[in-house]
């Protein structure tokens, strides 16, 4: 027998709301999507349309052999994404890129979610999910009306959603020269979870220094949006070329103090300035720039982070920047089907979350909507495989991030999907140098997980068949 099963209420019509909302009605679960557009707008859309892409009319790479959110737009697309072929249909020539027409593309969607039977658009801002609503994904984008992330922080006990957030590169552990760089931690302090050999270490002359100090100031840098003006920065964390512009010392005596540090290559000559770089994830295979959040643009950060001896050939999971942005410290207070521990009613969803992109807030609006429609069809929930780039991401927000090993805000910030959040493979590929083994390597992860891919969907589809 058939029971009419009662709706879903999903709150933000954009990238990750449109595709949790489609993931259920396909799932055969009503959906409600209360989008506040246009009776209520934010500072960055234009439109009324769902789906509005707010800046770049790019998915970014489509490689999913050899890159990170091209394997995740494959994977997107074995699980039957709205949003990934709502792109495919409306793609523009990009090169290796997946673009689309913006206007085509939210055209698409908007039309689709008015055209399903089980979809219900309701418009009108949600200061509050109503109490009689027992099953809501909250995917309100880094720009949630500021009632309804004041809602979400007195729920929490989070001091604030909002910040003027400034994020530091990350960069890829394997490619950090350890022959000039070299693992302690400050006076080899041990600290709670610290070993005494924490950090990465790239120690700076004087000359090198003085022509780093010059490059931050003369570098190219991004712009404020008007709207961001008023935003508060993050936890205090100015921007290093903002330090350098009060002193050439300045630096030396913030992030890039030398004091209790060693250089094992040169026990007897003390560095003039140290750049440290603190492990990101559990797996060890990402490390952050500390204090290095910059309002640079993209290209200088590469070029002038290249001069840090130790950092020649860096490869940057993640560059700096500083936008507004809201989101919640997923890692605490969410569990693993990214339900609000506080109030299980609650799921969210997109870039909320704390993961970073278009195409990785659909992601994970696809992953809520199939967990709140599993949970609703009373069907066991069963999560994507970590080496999967969905579960890969997934891991990250619920609880892949490293806690911070000594005193200091904590560190969650949130992040493009890469490689770096990848449980390694279990043998490095062989017989290949350089570029060769980088391309070979990301090539068997891709390959993993597809594989453990098609395994999970497998899996699920017996899972529904089971239920009904
Ligand atoms: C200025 C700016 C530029 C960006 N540029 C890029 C870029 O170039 N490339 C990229 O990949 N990512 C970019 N991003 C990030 C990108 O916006 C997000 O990754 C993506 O849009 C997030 O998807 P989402 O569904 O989580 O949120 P959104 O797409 O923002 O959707 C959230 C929706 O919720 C609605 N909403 C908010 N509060 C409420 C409420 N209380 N009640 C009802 N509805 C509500 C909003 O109107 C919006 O439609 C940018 C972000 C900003 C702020």
């Amino acid at each position: 027998m058939v029971t009419e099963l009662q709706a879903v209420h999903v709150v933000g019509g954009g990238l990750a709301g449109s595709e949790a909302a489609w993931q259920l009605a396909q799932a055969g679960v009503p959906a409600v999507l209360h989008e506040m557009r246009p009776l209520k707008g934010t500072a960055a859309h234009k439109t009324d349309g769902y789906a509005e892409l707010v800046c770049s009319n790019s998915f970014r790479s489509d490689d999913s052999e050899h890159n990170a959110v091209g394997l995740l737009h494959e994977e997107m697309r074995r699980l039957d994404s709205f949003i990934m072929r709502a792109g495919d249909a409306n793609q523009v020539p990009a090169g290796g890129a997946l673009a689309v027409d913006r206007d085509g593309f939210s055209a698409a969607v908007s039309a689709a979610l008015a055209a399903h039977p089980l979809i219900t658009l309701e418009r009108g801002e949600v200061t509050l999910p109503d109490n009689s609503w027992d099953s809501v994904i909250i995917a309100t984008g880094p720009l949630t009306s500021p009632a309804l992330a004041s809602a979400i922080a007195a729920l929490t006990g989070e001091q604030q959603l909002a910040f003027f957030d400034a994020i530091a590169p990350i960069v890829h552990r394997d490619s950090i020269d350890l022959d000039h760089a070299w693992f302690q931690s400050r006076y080899d302090k041990a600290g709670p979870g610290g070993t005494g050999a924490d950090y990465i270490n790239c120690p700076l002359t004087r000359e090198q220094y003085e022509a780093f100090v010059a490059a931050l100031l003369t570098g190219d840098k991004t712009g404020f949006h008007e709207w961001e003006v008023s935003t508060p920065y993050f936890d205090g964390c100015l921007p290093i070329e903002i330090m350098a512009e009060r002193g050439p010392e300045t630096l030396r005596h913030g992030p890039m103090k030398p004091f209790g540090l060693t250089n094992p290559y040169q026990p007897g000559i003390k560095p003039y300035a140290v750049v440290q770089l603190r492990q990101d994830n559990k797996l060890g295979t990402l490390f952050n720039m500390v204090g290095f959040q910059t309002k640079l643009k993209h290209a200088e950060q590469v070029r002038i982070f290249r001069t840090i001896p130790g950092l020649q050939k860096a490869e940057f999971a993640r560059l700096g920047g500083l936008h507004r942005n809201t989101f919640i410290n997923s890692p605490k207070l969410l569990d693993g089907t990214l339900r609000l521990k506080a109030n299980m009613r609650w799921r969210f969803a997109g870039q909320i979350t704390g993961c970073e992109g278009y195409v990785e807030s659909a992601a994970v609006g696809l992953l809520a909507g199939r967990f709140a429609a599993a949970e609703r069809r009373s069907e066991k929930i069963t999560l994507p495989p970590t080496t999967t780039a969905h579960g890969a991401l997934l891991a990250h927000i619920t609880g892949g991030h490293l806690e911070t090993i000594d005193a200091g805000p904590s560190s969650f910030q949130p992040m493009n999907v890469n490689f770096g959040l990848f449980p390694p493979l279990a043998a490095a590929p062989e017989g290949r140098r350089g570029g060769q083994r980088g391309l070979a390597r990301k090539s068997g992860l891709s390959r993993r997980a597809l594989t453990d891919l098609a395994r999970w969907i497998e899996g699920e589809s017996h899972t529904a068949a089971a239920a009904e």
